[in-house]
Order: C-alpha cells, then sequence, then structure tokens
C-alpha cells in the first residue's frame, strides 16, 4: 500500500503544522515494527480515513485509540474532526512521533505511555466515549472482555480484529465459530461487521486477514444471568465442545442433568445448539443449585 503524498496527508483539517508522510517519519527515527508488541501498521489514507468514518460522531466526547504506533489511524481521526483523542501506547519508541502530532493538533491529543490492560479506558475523557483501534492482536480479546464489562461506559467501539476472531465475535448457534467469545459479546453488545481488510494493507503484512468490527454495548445485557455463572456454563459446555450437556456441564454441577431438564434443554443436546437465552437461563438455574467447578480464563 502506498503511503500518499504528503498533500494526502496534511488535507483540509485545521492542522496547525504540517506533517510528513508517514513512511517519511519512520524512518526519519528509525523505526521498525516489533511483532512482540503485534505491530502491523497501516499507512494508506483511504483505508485509515474510513475507520475514522466508521466510528462518526467523533465530534462530542472522547475518542480512545489503543495502540497508535506512528499515528496513521491517529492523524485519520483528527483529521476527521475528533475533539479529543486520548491514545495508549505501550512502545515508547513512538512517543516522539505522537508528540510531533500532538504539537500539529493543539490541544487535541493526549498520548498515554503504558500498558492499555492496567489502564481503565471507561474513565479517561468525556462521554460519550468511543473505542477505537487498530487493535494489537496478542491483547485483542482480553481488551474488548474488558470493555464490555462496563456496560454503556462506552458509545461505541470500533475495533479490528484478525478475521478468525472477528467470525468468533459475530457467531450464531450451530456454526463452528459460535463459543464463549460469541456468547460474551453478544451477550452485552449489538455487534456489526463492516469491512475486511487483505494482509497487504498493512506493514509488514501480518498472515492473515483482518476484519473491521464495531460493537455497541447494551444498555442491560441481553438476558438476565451472573456474569461469573455464565461465564462458567460456557466454559463447560465448550470447553468439550464434542460432548453432550448432561456430561460437560457436570464440570459446574453434579446435577446438570437435573438443571438441564428443569430448564427444559434436552441433557443429549451440545453447547453449540443453545441460543444465549438458553445459556442465560442455565446460568440462573446453577446460581440457584451452587457450582463447585473453579473458573477457567477464555
Ligand atoms: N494504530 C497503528 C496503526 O494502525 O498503524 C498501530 C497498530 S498495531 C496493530 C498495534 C499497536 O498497539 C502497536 O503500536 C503496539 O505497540 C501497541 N500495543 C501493543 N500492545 C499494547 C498494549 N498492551 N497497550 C497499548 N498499546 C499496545
Amino acid at each position: 500500500m502506498s503511503g500518499g503524498t504528503a498533500d494526502d496527508e496534511n488535507g483540509a483539517s485545521g492542522k496547525l503544522l504540517p506533517l510528513p508522510p508517514l513512511r517519511e517519519v519512520i524512518a526519519r527515527h528509525g523505526l521498525s515494527a516489533n511483532r512482540a508488541f503485534g505491530q502491523n501498521f497501516l499507512f494508506d489514507l483511504n483505508l485509515t480515513g474510513r475507520i475514522a468514518r466508521a466510528a462518526a460522531p467523533i465530534d462530542v466526547g472522547t475518542v480512545i485509540e489503543i495502540g497508535p504506533g506512528p499515528g496513521g489511524l491517529t492523524r485519520a481521526l483528527l483529521d476527521h474532526g475528533a475533539r479529543e483523542v486520548i491514545a495508549i501506547e505501550r512502545d515508547r519508541r513512538f512517543m516522539p512521533v505522537l508528540a510531533e502530532i500532538s504539537a500539529a493538533y493543539p490541544g487535541r491529543l493526549q498520548v498515554i505511555e503504558g500498558d492499555a490492560l492496567k489502564v481503565d479506558a471507561a474513565k479517561l475523557g468525556s462521554a460519550p466515549r468511543r473505542v477505537v483501534a487498530n487493535l494489537p492482536y496478542n491483547v485483542a480479546t482480553p481488551l474488548l472482555l474488558g470493555w464490555l464489562e462496563s456496560g454503556t461506559a462506552f458509545a461505541s467501539l470500533t475495533l479490528m480484529f484478525q478475521k478468525e476472531v472477528a467470525e468468533r465475535l459475530l457467531a450464531q448457534p450451530k456454526t463452528k465459530d459460535y463459543g464463549r467469545l460469541s456468547i460474551a459479546t453478544q451477550w452485552r453488545a449489538h455487534v456489526k461487521r463492516l469491512f475486511d481488510l487483505p494482509p497487504r494493507a498493512f506493514t509488514p503484512p501480518p498472515k492473515v486477514t483482518s476484519t473491521v468490527v464495531q460493537l455497541i454495548p447494551r444498555a442491560e445485557p441481553l438476558f438476565p444471568a451472573d456474569a461469573a455463572m455464565l461465564e462458567r456454563v460456557t466454559a463447560a459446555a465448550f470447553g468439550q465442545r464434542r460432548k453432550m450437556l448432561r456430561q460437560s456441564l457436570r464440570q459446574v454441577s453434579p446435577q446438570a442433568e437435573e438443571v438441564l431438564v428443569a430448564t427444559g434443554i434436552a441433557p443429549t443436546a451440545r453447547g453449540e445448539e443453545l441460543s444465549i437465552e438458553q445459556f442465560c437461563a442455565l446460568a440462573r438455574a446453577f446460581k440457584v443449585k451452587g457450582p463447585i467447578a473453579p473458573r477457567a480464563g477464555l
């Protein structure tokens, strides 16, 4: 993908100082991608602009960007009118580059050097808060689950994932991708696929296709259930995907079969056949019975 011309990048955005093309900035600062930090950069202005437009409206409240890196998407957000961007970047090599962007858009970009997993983004800036990110793939899922736990603290999350993860976020029952992540996500948010990006859109190109997804947190979870119990039940049901629920859910309680019958679910069914509503009914019923097994991570 081309890095565009200086004119492209310094379009009609009201920025104070002209910024050089990203590839030039990277060369001048001697920056190279560090795979350990999941660094695959977007230089194409059409693509970064498309993501910024998809996150609209961004001229109110705060945009929180995770992993700005050299700032391609950050520039697009500012160029597309973001009133305030707070960007969290772990790799300190990018701080001087990001400071240059901040100087070009006075008072509109704040950079936090740190690990996004340790920052409570729900407390940053002012509402409406919108998270926009080309996520570092190694921490994309824990970041998403953390934000979803914050309920409606975020007006929207416009995020790039590996396509395979996006498929799991969007999956419906009776499909191979349906599982714990689909349920945890759709229970708390409306999820929409926006578009795919091929590996060649990035520098360096990753091995897989990427997908931009938009999530709008629900005011209330889809059906009532205790979050920890729902997670425990889905972990057991999908941890042994091929097994019948009467067997896999014994991890949650020895009375699994009784609970299944009481909730009107066939004990011979498998986890992938159940709707989110049915999983929530199971979580409520197990909560009454009391579980015995420890939780597993997603
Ligand atoms: N936004 C840039 C772009 O689109 O070109 C870079 C995206 S790159 C896929 C992911 C970025 O996240 C990198 O800059 C990386 O250093 C940063 N990163 C990785 N882990 C992080 C973490 N735990 N907290 C904050 N930033 C992180």
